[in-house]
């Protein structure tokens, strides 16, 4: 089998989460794990979080609550978004806790529940000025009042998403107000609301009022930052190594240049080390041409050129490197560690993008201490 993979380590998970249950207390802990995980292997990550003091879960799909429901996981998996119409009778069968926005879906949902005889809580979702989905304050409070009249839902939450928590606490505090603003207009009409929420990583670390009821952390979990100055005192162990071995080793000449594109010359006579990892795993093309390096031997080494699908070729100098030496892209060797913010700085995105980008070609292991 080609030797590339990620290791996540799910102690770092269970540690990161307890660190962050401790501190937004008494606000509950809702682990994202939407998008696999983040990259980082959806069901075992889900199991670590919870260990750590995580009370619910939340994803973005159907298709993602269903893989959690099928490993075994009972715990509350909220949808973060409205599925098409047409998904409704699954979120009932599978006990999914659906958002609605629209009253197309809460009627579609409803007739789903009856039939089921179920009465099933929904979180209503509030734009608050991330403009991306959810009710806009006028149609609100009419859809909460079809969700309460209702006899197969119930209206268990209310929420909202915050665009700038990592850079723009005002604008953040202000969408916290206009959410329990809602909440009181719909107690005013006699509704109440059981939960009230709104902070991803960067409210929950930095913006004490956006904690509310509960806080839906994704990003934190994985051990990585919003912003660097996001909470910068709390340590968290980021969780993701992707790792591979070297696979072909040679010298070449003074001015040589490999790989596709030919576009750089070595600036001395080098052994190249070629590894079995491509963008077809997630290794960004551009990284070569943006300063890319990997570790070798506890060593940082960089991209001698060109990222290809499937391969890349390293610059290792005169050193000893032999095929089957361990080669890390991201994380740590020895004392040395190439981190996704490093990645994201180098190509212009996020963390959130680098570790999400690695493809289902690289396995998953998920190390535990005590194996
Ligand atoms: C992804 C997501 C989150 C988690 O965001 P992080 O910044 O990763 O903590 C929270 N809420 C919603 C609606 C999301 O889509």
């Amino acid at each position: 089998m080609r030797p590339s993979w990620i290791e996540v380590d799910l102690d770092a998970v269970e540690a990161n989460a307890a660190k962050i249950a401790e501190r937004v207390a008494p606000a509950a802990l809702w682990a994202v794990v939407k998008a696999d995980a983040y990259g980082h292997g959806d069901v075992p990550v889900a199991e670590a979080a919870l260990a750590g003091g995580a009370r619910c879960l939340a994803v973005a799909l159907v298709e993602e609550g269903v893989r959690l429901r099928e490993a075994g996981l009972r715990v509350p998996i909220l949808l973060l978004s409205e599925p098409p119409l047409d998904a409704a009778e699954e979120v009932v069968e599978w006990e999914l806790v659906p958002t609605v926005y629209r009253r197309d879906f809460a009627e579609r949902l409803g007739k789903a529940a009856l039939e089921a005889r179920r009465r099933l809580g929904v979180h209503l979702k509030l734009d608050t000025g991330m403009h991306r989905v959810g009710a806009a304050p006028a149609d609100a409070v009419p859809l909460a009042r079809f969700v309460v009249e209702h006899p197969g839902l119930r209206l268990e939450g209310v929420w909202t998403h915050f665009p700038v928590s990592e850079t723009d606490p005002d604008y953040t505090r202000r969408q916290v107000t206009a959410l329990v603003r809602f909440r009181d207009a719909l107690r005013a009409e006699g509704i109440e609301v059981p939960l009230l929420h709104a902070a991803n990583t960067a409210g929950a670390l930095a913006v004490p009022e956006s904690r509310l009821d509960a806080v839906r952390v994704g990003l934190g979990l994985y051990g990585l930052r919003p912003a660097p100055g996001i909470a910068p005192e709390l340590e968290l162990a980021p969780a993701m190594r992707v790792v591979s071995r070297v696979a072909y080793v040679r010298r070449l000449p003074r001015g040589a240049r490999p790989s596709y594109g030919r576009i750089r010359p070595l600036p001395r006579a080098a052994t190249i080390a070629t590894v079995p990892i491509g963008y077809a795993d997630g290794m960004p093309r551009r990284l070569a041409a943006a300063g890319g390096e990997v570790l070798i031997g506890g060593r940082r080494r960089p991209l001698a050129g060109m990222v290809t699908m499937d391969q890349i070729v390293v610059d290792v100098g005169d050193d000893d490197v032999q095929v089957g030496d361990e080669v890390v892209l991201l994380g740590r060797q020895g004392t040395e560690e190439i981190t996704a913010d490093e990645w994201a700085m180098r190509l212009g995105t996020i963390n959130y993008e680098i570790v999400t980008g690695f493809g289902p070609r690289l396995p998953r292991r998920h190390l535990r201490r005590d194996g």
